[in-house]
């Protein structure tokens, strides 16, 4: 199906204040063109070199979000134009993000990815961890990152009620920490192409999409 017309469903099916993130990772920019001229502005990439080929390429008035493990060594080159960095999944990452920022003068909204899936290989902080990261000094003296919520992916499993279960251990680590951190504190992204309907009736406020806007990817 053409990608602006499942954009356009997408978009129509999603509840108001749910964000749709177009995940274009390992598709042209001819793809992403079409999502954008169907009304699309914010999508997501997973690596660096990918990213900011197609920033370069692609209209300015784009939201390009970094969804991938991100390495340190390779911050500075996206900060300058980032606008939203999902991943944030270690102390280094936290202070290295804030340090570039602080250099250029810039603040950057991130997000806290926290491991819920049972999959070992699954990215992101442990959830106590996190937590002694976010009581810590050392994070109270970032002031180049706006925490702005947190991101996570359930188990990959066909069990729906495993999923269901990782969503909601998400929602509920998101209302605790919103407690904390107030107003600003306002996403939590989770649900991808096979599994956001119920992520979003766990209370998602933002979805990555990808394969089901833009087909299978070619790796
Ligand atoms: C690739 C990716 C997605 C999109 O997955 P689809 O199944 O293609 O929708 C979402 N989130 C992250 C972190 C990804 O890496």
């Amino acid at each position: 199906m053409a990608i602006s017309i499942k954009i356009k469903e997408l978009r129509a099916s999603l509840p108001q204040g749910v964000k749709l993130v177009a995940v274009s990772k390992f598709h042209p920019a001819e793809a992403i063109t079409e999502a954008y001229n169907a009304g699309q502005r914010t999508f997501g990439e997973s690596r660096v070199q990918e990213l900011l080929a197609k920033y370069e390429a692609l209209p300015k008035d784009i939201e390009w979000q970094m969804i991938g493990h991100l390495q340190t060594n390779k911050v500075r080159q996206i900060v300058p134009f980032v606008s939203l960095i999902q991943s944030v999944d270690s102390v280094r990452l936290a202070g290295c993000i804030n340090r570039e920022a602080e250099r250029i003068g810039r603040v950057v909204d991130i997000l806290l990815e926290i491991h819920v899936a049972q999959e070992e290989s699954k990215t992101g902080w442990k959830y106590d961890e996190l937590l002694l990261f976010l009581q810590s000094q050392e994070f109270k003296a970032l002031k180049n990152i706006r925490v702005r919520g947190v991101m996570g992916m359930a188990t990959n499993t066909d069990d729906e009620a495993v999923i269901r279960a990782d969503f909601e251990c998400l929602a509920s680590h998101y209302n605790e920490l919103k407690s904390h951190f107030g107003e600003e504190f306002d996403t939590l992204s989770m649900g991808m192409s096979d599994d956001y309907e119920l992520a979003v009736e766990c209370g998602s406020t933002m979805v990555r999409i990808g394969s089901s806007i833009f087909g299978n990817r070619e790796y």
